[in-house]
């Protein structure tokens, strides 16, 4: 298990700085809090809430291959779990990617114990972390891939390998949110193809595909297919958190 740790005194000089703030409401948070606190108390209890809901209707999910934490309504722009994706995406702070890296993974090792395997024998490599790379111009304006660098935390939360197993096609891809379900598959199947030498990568490893957020799961699926037929073991998708349809989501 590797630990990262912050290193004083520069992180106490940041938070003097720049005091950490509530992912929730935007609360000023306790000084010295930012390597455990992502919410304020009040937070914190509607995230547990949302993780506790997100539980009662997961267990089709864990058989598909699916591991998240919360639901994401569209719309609900108060909504805890709608506000740490939307911060994930654009704000990048790191104790929120290493929040719910330590959220997802122990329900990932569950998933890695009980996943149907084509061989008999037990899987003793670590874990191997990918994720589907955002466009560029979505990278340029953020400054950084949420997908990567939720694989990365947890790669390091797992103790496991991170690669760059994914890449883009160059190709003018369509943004998968303007599109329905068909559209979203066919779109994925152009849109990505594997790195350089991820077969060699994933040869009899289990993966596991990171991502924020499942919608209708075509990127996801068609990165596992990738995946599976350059010959990795077993392949895991891991969000943070699933469109939840009865919130009212386009797909
Ligand atoms: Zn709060």
């Amino acid at each position: 298990m590797s630990q990262q740790r912050d290193v004083f005194p520069f992180n106490a000089a940041r938070d003097l700085l720049f005091p950490p703030r509530c992912v929730g409401c935007g609360e000023l948070l306790p000084p010295f809090a930012r390597r455990v606190a992502v919410f304020c108390p009040l937070c914190r209890t509607a995230w547990e809430t949302a993780v506790t809901e997100a539980d009662a209707n997961a267990t089709a999910d864990a058989a598909g291959g699916l591991v998240y934490l919360v639901h994401y309504r569209p719309g609900h722009a108060d909504g805890i779990p709608e506000k740490l994706v939307y911060h994930l995406k654009h704000e990048g702070d790191p104790r929120v990617f290493r929040f719910v890296a330590e959220g997802l993974s122990p329900r990932l090792s569950d998933a890695a114990a009980t996943l149907p395997s084509r061989k008999p024998e037990r899987d003793t490599n670590p874990l191997l972390f990918t994720y589907p790379p955002r466009r560029r111009s979505a990278v340029r304006e953020d400054g950084f891939d949420q997908a990567e660098r939720l694989a990365k935390a947890l790669a390091r939360a797992c103790g496991g390998d991170f690669a760059n197993l994914i890449r883009r096609t160059h190709r003018k891809a369509r943004e998968q949110k303007t599109l329905n379900a068909e559209e979203r598959a066919v779109n994925a199947a152009s849109s990505y193809i594997l790195a350089d030498k991820a077969a060699e990568a994933v040869r009899d490893r289990t993966v596991v595909i990171c991502d924020d957020l499942c919608t209708t799961g075509a990127t996801l699926n068609r990165c596992a297919v990738l995946l599976v037929e350059a010959g990795a073991r077993s392949v895991i998708l891991c969000t943070v958190a699933r469109t939840d349809s009865r919130g009212g989501g386009k797909d």
